[in-house]
């Protein structure tokens, strides 16, 4: 569905046709047939065929080898699966699936950082708040005490100031 470049193969036949479905090739076995990929021969045709000025073949040997950013450091985000590199390609590399797994496994991980960012946002600002309470229940002690001393201070200038006008009239006249 979707064009014989840029197409995908459709797992069974109950999909519905919508306003998106650009096209739908129906292929007999012998056309759908896939052919055994080989190994590149390095013949550049895929440079060649590829309308975004890409290098099919040095993006798909980083993803074969498990180097997603050196796939994305030489334009991966640029291509557009239009298929044309595949689809000259002498070999038969299955290179746009190889583009397709690149793309989902970066956007995994682009979606794992967000995830890690997201949490580790949230463990600060619970910390942050931990450490405010700490410190506001720190601060309403302190102010309890100080409040406290000055109450007992206040008493006890009260307690000297009645002994000492007691003291007085016990005094001869
Ligand atoms: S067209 Fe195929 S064989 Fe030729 S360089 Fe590109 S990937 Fe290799
Ligand atoms: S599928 Fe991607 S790499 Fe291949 S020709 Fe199209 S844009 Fe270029």
């Amino acid at each position: 569905m979707g064009g014989p470049m840029m197409g995908s193969i459709l797992p069974h036949t109950r999909v519905p046709v919508v306003k998106g479905t650009s096209g739908i090739l129906l292929l007999n076995a012998g056309e759908a047939a896939e052919s055994e990929s080989e190994a590149c021969i390095r013949c550049g045709r895929c440079i060649k065929a590829c309308p975004m000025g890409l290098l099919p073949l040095e993006m798909s040997a980083r993803i074969r080898n498990d180097d997603m950013d050196g796939a994305s450091n030489l334009g991966l985000s640029d291509c557009i699966a239009c298929g044309c590199c595949a689809y000259v390609c002498p070999s038969h590399i299955p290179l746009v699936q190889y583009f397709y797994h690149a793309k989902g496994d970066l956007s995994e991980r682009q979606r794992a950082l967000l995830r890690s960012e997201a949490t580790k946002k949230l463990a600060q600002q619970r910390q942050s708040r931990l450490e405010r309470a700490a410190r506001e229940r720190a601060e309403a002690a302190a102010l309890r005490k100080a409040q406290r001393a000055a109450q007992q201070a206040s008493e006890a200038a009260s307690a000297a100031n009645e002994a000492s006008d007691a003291g007085k009239q016990k005094e001869p006249a």
